[in-house]
């Protein structure tokens, strides 16, 4: 389907990533405190793009709220939020579009709220899913009580009962946690010598991943589609449209979020889709202390179970904010890490759709992101992962409405990713995993991941090694990764006016 705005129907010029002015200068606050960073170079589009579309987009200031409370800073940022993005042109080619697709120019961060969209289905409590063999029956979720829960979306207590059986159950699991310092709030800057050391392989600054991350699919041209944050009010229209399409995904739910939506949850499960944890209250895990980390996923491991029955087996650090201490964690938990596709400082799979909502970024932008990460698959001999999310209205129109139609004619592969790994669904979960034939992680096992040489790019410079502070080319932009995502406090703030009412 041919794309095009009427008020641009001729071709823009490619626009670099950075041609936001903004969002180039809040790059800048992490590339100065790294080596001379490659310029910002979008990949061509892929052969065989023949429309164009262009968009012109103004975002108005960010609404009060979104922005970072005093004192909390996430990873990567050091200076206040900068001023919502001027007026920008983006031209990006769209082989597909939604026919009901909300218009580009209504995908802001002051649209009105859409009206919500019941559940196509609700599974009766249980109902067998007889898709995963030996799963139990589904809990009845009406049952579900919050008062048995932490409080939402703040880092559990310690104390609990709960919490120490998992601490204890880390300490016997034979995995041994490094001693490294959480880090401080405030990113690489303002962790200079953590973020120097290249043996603590801290993916927010220099992007080190190892060997036990999943960060692609093995398949070129398959794309491990994932969905963070979740379930919210805007997740059924999602669900909605992966059903029409035929098309599975992979969520990383948020814990609080379950409490909140405990039947959008069972609706995903019992579509097929695979669940996987993202914390409790989403903090970036490296500022945490062991127990605290531990608290977090203990608690979503459990919420995910007592409305599922079954209990994931994958987890993805809130902001990519991981290091090889909440590798350990994660891994004595039987929660492998799933990062997203990173090939470049430059050249991160991450299409920012989080940030229309607060009036950060554009949906011209984030289509241009897109645009480049295609760009890059369409070179690379293996598949790829993306950050994209169902927590808001935007990141749910963008998705349903350009993204995933786009990826449909392009003729990707695009499924979760259990699924592109090659495993079956059953793989996914903890209790109804084959572990014969894939044996979940062992102490010994990740003590020898975790000291292994840091996992090399496929452009073949190698990630990781290159703290911000090295002299290598590499550079670090990985708070640009976390930036993009958004802020603590911005997601917080997000979390607490869309639900407060709950
Ligand atoms: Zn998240």
């Amino acid at each position: 389907m041919r794309f095009a705005l009427a008020a641009a129907a001729v071709a823009i010029p490619l626009v670099s990533a950075c041609a936001d002015p903004a969002q180039h200068a809040r790059r800048m606050n992490y590339e100065r405190q790294a080596a001379p960073s490659p310029s910002t170079t979008p990949a061509a589009p892929p052969a065989g793009t023949s429309a164009v579309g262009a968009a012109s987009s103004s975002s108005g200031p960010a609404p009060a709220g979104s922005q970072a409370p005093s004192g909390v800073v996430p990873p990567g940022q050091t200076t206040p939020l900068a001023p919502a993005p001027a007026a920008t042109s983006f031209s990006f080619s769209l082989l597909a579009t939604n026919p009901t697709a909300v218009p580009l120019s209504n995908i802001v961060a002051t649209a009105l709220s859409a009206t919500t969209r019941p559940l196509d289905s609700t599974a009766a409590p249980g109902s067998v899913p007889t898709f995963i063999p030996g799963a139990p029956a589904l809990p009845n979720a009406a049952l579900l009580n919050p008062a048995n829960y932490p409080a939402l979306d703040k880092v559990p207590p310690i104390d609990s009962p709960e919490v120490q059986q998992w601490i204890q159950e880390v300490q016997n699991s034979g995995f041994t946690i490094p001693g490294l310092n959480a880090t401080l709030a405030g990113g690489c800057p303002a962790n200079a010598a953590f973020a120097a050391d290249t043996s603590r392989c801290w993916w927010t600054c220099g992007g080190c991943t190892r060997e036990s991350d999943i960060t692609e699919c093995p398949t070129a041209k398959h794309w491990g589609l994932t969905y963070d944050d979740g379930p919210a009010f805007y997740t059924s229209d999602l669900l909605h449209f992966l059903d029409e399409k035929q098309l599975k995904s992979t969520f990383f739910v948020v814990g609080s979020r379950v409490i909140s939506f405990p039947a959008i949850l069972q609706d995903e499960y019992m579509d097929q889709h695979q669940i996987a944890v993202h914390t409790w209250s989403h903090p970036p895990l490296t500022t945490l202390s062991n127990e605290e980390i531990i608290a977090e996923l203990g608690w979503s491991k459990k919420v995910i179970k007592d409305v599922l029955g079954v209990t994931p087996n994958m987890m993805r650090p809130p902001f990519g904010d991981i290091d090889d201490r909440v590798r350990a964690i994660s891994l004595a938990m039987g929660l492998t890490p799933v990062m997203w596709t990173r090939i470049s400082p430059s050249a991160t799979f991450d299409t920012d759709d989080f940030n229309i909502h607060g009036g950060l970024t554009s949906v011209g932008q984030v289509l241009q992101n897109w645009q480049n990460i295609l760009g890059n698959v369409s070179t690379r001999d293996s598949g790829f992962i993306v950050l994209e999310h169902d927590l808001f209205q935007q990141t749910v129109e963008v998705a349903t409405g350009y993204i995933l139609p786009d990826a449909i004619a392009r003729g990707l592969t695009i499924e979760p990713v259990y699924s592109c790994l090659s495993r079956p669904l059953a793989n996914a979960y903890i209790e109804t995993n084959d572990n014969s034939t894939n044996p979940p992680p062992t102490g010994s096992g990740a003590a020898a991941v975790l000291s292994a040489p840091p996992t090399t790019n496929s452009d073949g410079t190698g990630v990781g090694a290159a703290g911000p502070q090295s002299t290598t080319t590499k550079g670090s932009s990985g708070g640009i990764e976390t930036f993009r995502h958004g802020t603590t406090g911005a997601v917080l703030a997000a979390f607490a006016s869309l639900f407060a009412l709950l």
